[in-house]
């Protein structure tokens, strides 16, 4: 079956420019689905499976465990990857084995037109799964789109169902549009929609039954997320952190005693059932990090390219990009740098004997790249 005919409806309503990129990735994509690409593997014996690209460092919340500040330094609007040459790096990338690629950011719906990028992605028969993690506000007028572009899965991020409190933690009135585009999510038909919860000691530890029932109501499944210190998270102190045994202890008072689920490949949530066959999943980045099987790298808006939720130094891709590098050439970077990997980052943050936050806020203007906004989580 020509490539034409498989990929020609997908490729409707993209630009001249777009669509010949769309055909050469979609016609590689099928010369090699028969050849297996030979795995990376890090220097922990870690292949490179999944990438998350940040589309766009920019955010229309202001949630105090992730942007607490007033003001931020932005990338460069010049610096940003076109969608073009994301999904060429992406290509790259599925050569080196990752087949999962999820698109945040900052806020990723704030970028025009994402679904632009999910089709040229979903043109790549090796990326098997195109995720979106997404704060929701702007999630009702596009979900069906995305979905028609090829986006498989969707994760809402909600901390709260207190608008109230919502206003609180974001500084944004904008609750109701957050549950509107849950609901369209959910309509959308996608493979799978999970809502994330960051769980902060004394902010929102009060709601974990609720957020269940409530993730339960819509069909979702929702993830318990242990506050973690990275980047902007300059508001962290340990003790606001409810740790994994507390969150399973209080839902297991309600329901009685949860079942353990076998993991979900590398994928970091421990997940648990209830009696009633409601499933949820818990991920304790910080007090049992999952350093160990960790096959994520995340890529910025600007390119830089980051090994480790943690890692303080990142590698330019766009440069050599932009240069005109080949793909081998490209490739070989990529393969020599996840070769050398041996981060683990949460581990040895909670190997540290004393605790705060992880870059002082000095050192986050020096470097918006440190910034959990700009790398993704
Ligand atoms: N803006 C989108 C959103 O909020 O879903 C995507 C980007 S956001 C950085 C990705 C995820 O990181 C969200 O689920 C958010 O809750 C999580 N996150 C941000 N800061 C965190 C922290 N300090 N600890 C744990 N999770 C955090
Ligand atoms: Fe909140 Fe996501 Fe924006 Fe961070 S990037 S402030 S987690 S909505
Ligand atoms: Fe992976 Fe780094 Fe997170 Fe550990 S801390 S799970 S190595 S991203």
């Amino acid at each position: 079956m020509s490539t034409k005919t498989v990929f020609g409806a997908a490729r409707r309503g993209l630009t001249k420019r777009a669509g010949d990129l769309y055909h050469q990735i979609a016609k590689r994509s099928l010369m090699s689905a028969a050849t297996h690409p030979e795995l990376l593997r890090d220097a922990l014996g870690r292949p490179l499976g999944q990438l998350r690209v940040s589309v766009t460092d920019r955010c229309n919340l202001r949630c105090r465990y992730c942007m607490p500040e007033e003001e931020y330094h932005w990338l460069r609007r010049s610096d940003l990857l076109t969608y073009e040459e994301i999904a060429q790096l992406a290509d790259i990338f599925a050569d080196a084995g990752v087949s999962k690629v999820r698109l945040t950011g900052g806020e990723p719906l704030l970028r025009h037109d994402v679904h632009r990028l999910v089709r040229l992605l979903a043109a790549n028969g090796r990326l098997r799964e195109i995720a979106l993690t997404t704060n929701g506000v702007l999630l009702a007028q596009s979900a069906q789109l995305l979905r028609e572009a090829g986006l498989t899965r969707v994760t809402v991020s909600l901390d709260t169902l207190r608008p109230e409190r919502f206003l609180a933690l974001t500084r944004q009135n904008l609750h109701d549009r957050v549950l509107e585009g849950i609901r369209a999510a959910g309509a959308a038909g996608f493979e799978r929609l999970k809502i994330d919860t960051v769980v902060i000691g004394g902010l929102n530890d009060d709601e974990i039954l609720e957020i269940l029932e409530f993730g339960r109501s819509i069909g979702g499944e929702v993830r318990f997320i242990e506050y973690m210190d990275v980047g902007g998270a300059t508001l962290w102190t340990p003790d606001q952190v409810i740790p994994r045994d507390e969150i399973l202890a209080r839902i297991e008072r309600r329901h009685g005693a949860v079942e353990p689920l076998p993991p979900d490949g590398t994928a970091p949530a421990e997940r648990f059932r209830l009696r009633d066959g409601t499933c949820f999943g818990i991920i304790a980045s910080v007090t049992s990090p999952f350093c160990r099987t960790c096959d994520r790298s995340r890529l910025t808006a600007d390119g830089m390219w980051y090994l480790c939720l943690y890692a303080l130094a990142g590698t330019d891709l766009r440069g050599p990009l932009r240069r005109g590098a080949s793909r081998e050439e490209i490739a070989k970077l990529l393969a020599e740098v996840w070769t050398a990997r041996s981060d683990r980052g949460a581990e040895q943050r909670r190997e540290a004997r004393t605790r705060g936050p992880l870059v002082t806020i000095e050192n986050l203007r020096r470097d918006p790249h440190l910034e959990m906004h700009t790398r993704g989580g």
